[in-house]
């Protein structure tokens, strides 16, 4: 069969993610490969470890992104913090709170899951009478924010009930990192993973992660070994640690990188605390016009994502129709609901630099004019 070269439509992402890449980020995407121990390129990691400790709001040494999706840095915190036999407190309100169940189970450990309502954000309460339940437990993983239901977890006051009760915390940041506050060190968090295709608006496939000296002490008592090779952060150490000499571990997706240097690059020069302001103004404007033509938000007020914006679908519309609709007329992606939310809800996602003025008209538009 002769295939040709592949040329994607211009759509408006507004989905869940992967969000819009700016030109910027593309741009540097398309430069020059270089080796990836060429010495430009370890001031380059250098620098994005920096760019990454700014990000997360932290000092720690072990900030880096793995050179893989999302999915591999929450692999990547689970592999290496837990042991056979431990047990892990996971808190579930949506879809990614089962795969860190799925994760503590795979290490070997055994997860005691906090269930909270999808739509709900993870009950402090219950997470305090699971460690009075649990004592022994040594981890605590929640989801902040929650990409499944656009629901946001009070993050600073679990990672301090992990601390009280002398358990290290494994947090999802993966939706939050860059849209809103993620402050690992003021939070006292110890494995934080995120991705670059939210809202650092870069490409798919890497993820941010950053350990505390607490996790790093953990990783490095451990008695077995570490089941993954390619997540070892003993290894990984070994080609993005602070020595001068760096050891080939893997082939760093080099372009990538350049990549997510630009993002970061952008998100230095916007300044954090704009960029969260500008997440908010343009999530309320919205939520206000949503409102405005009839429709209802599926989150209560205070627990909402800025960035990912739960819709609840009137009765007697056709989900997938009206998906459709937007993607074939307005070349315009939103987010179908995923698992016990799936046909109830749209998520519409304003993450990173898609969250504009202007695609917040452009969707109320589209939408309007898909459901008159
Ligand atoms: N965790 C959350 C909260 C997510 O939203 C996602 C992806 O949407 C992931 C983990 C997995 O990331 P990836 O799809 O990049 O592997």
């Amino acid at each position: 069969m002769m295939t040709s070269s592949f040329f994607p439509p211009q759509r408006t992402l507004m989905g869940p993610g992967p969000s819009d890449v700016s030109p910027r980020v593309l741009g540097a995407l398309s430069r020059p490969t270089i080796g990836h121990l060429d010495p430009l390129f370890v001031q380059l990691m250098d620098e994005i470890k920096e760019l990454l400790q700014y990000a997360f709001q932290t000092e720690n040494a072990l900030t880096l992104p793995i050179s893989a999706p999302g999915s591999a840095g929450m692999e990547a915190c689970f592999v290496n913090l837990v042991s056979p036999g431990d047990t892990v407190i996971v808190c579930q309100n949506g879809v990614f709170g089962g795969r860190m169940k799925e994760n503590v189970e795979r290490c070997g450990g055994t997860a005691v899951m906090v269930e909270d309502a999808w739509g709900e954000p993870v009950s402090t309460d219950k997470v305090r009478a699971a460690f009075a339940e649990h004592p022994q437990a040594s981890l605590l993983a929640f989801v902040h924010a929650e990409t499944s239901t656009g629901v946001r977890s009070d993050a600073q006051a679990l990672c301090a009930l992990a601390r009280e009760n002398g358990a290290l915390s494994i947090v999802d940041a993966v939706t939050s990192l860059a849209g809103i506050e993620v402050k690992v060190d003021a939070w006292g968090a110890d494995a934080v993973y995120s991705g670059t295709q939210k809202c650092l608006s870069c490409i798919p496939g890497i993820s941010p992660v950053t350990f505390s000296q607490r996790a790093v002490e953990r990783i490095q008592n451990r008695s077995h070994k570490v089941q993954s090779w390619f997540l070892d952060m003993q290894l990984v150490m070994g080609y993005w640690g602070g020595s001068a000499k760096r050891a080939y571990h893997h082939t760093a997706p080099v372009n990538d990188l350049y990549a997510l240097h630009e993002s970061l690059v952008m998100l230095q020069e916007e300044g954090l605390e704009a960029a969260f302001a500008r997440h908010l103004r343009n999530h309320r404007a919205l939520v206000a016009g949503l409102e405005a033509m009839g429709l209802s938000m599926a989150v209560a007020a205070e627990h909402r994502l800025p960035q990912l914006n739960a819709v609840n679908i009137p009765a007697g519309v056709d989900d997938g129709a009206v998906r459709a609709a937007l993607l074939n007329d307005y070349d315009l992606e939103i987010g179908a609901g995923l698992g016990a939310l799936a046909g109830k809800t749209w998520r519409i996602g304003l993450m990173g630099s898609a969250s504009t003025e202007r695609n917040v008209v452009y969707c109320l538009t589209a939408l309007e004019a898909v459901l008159s």
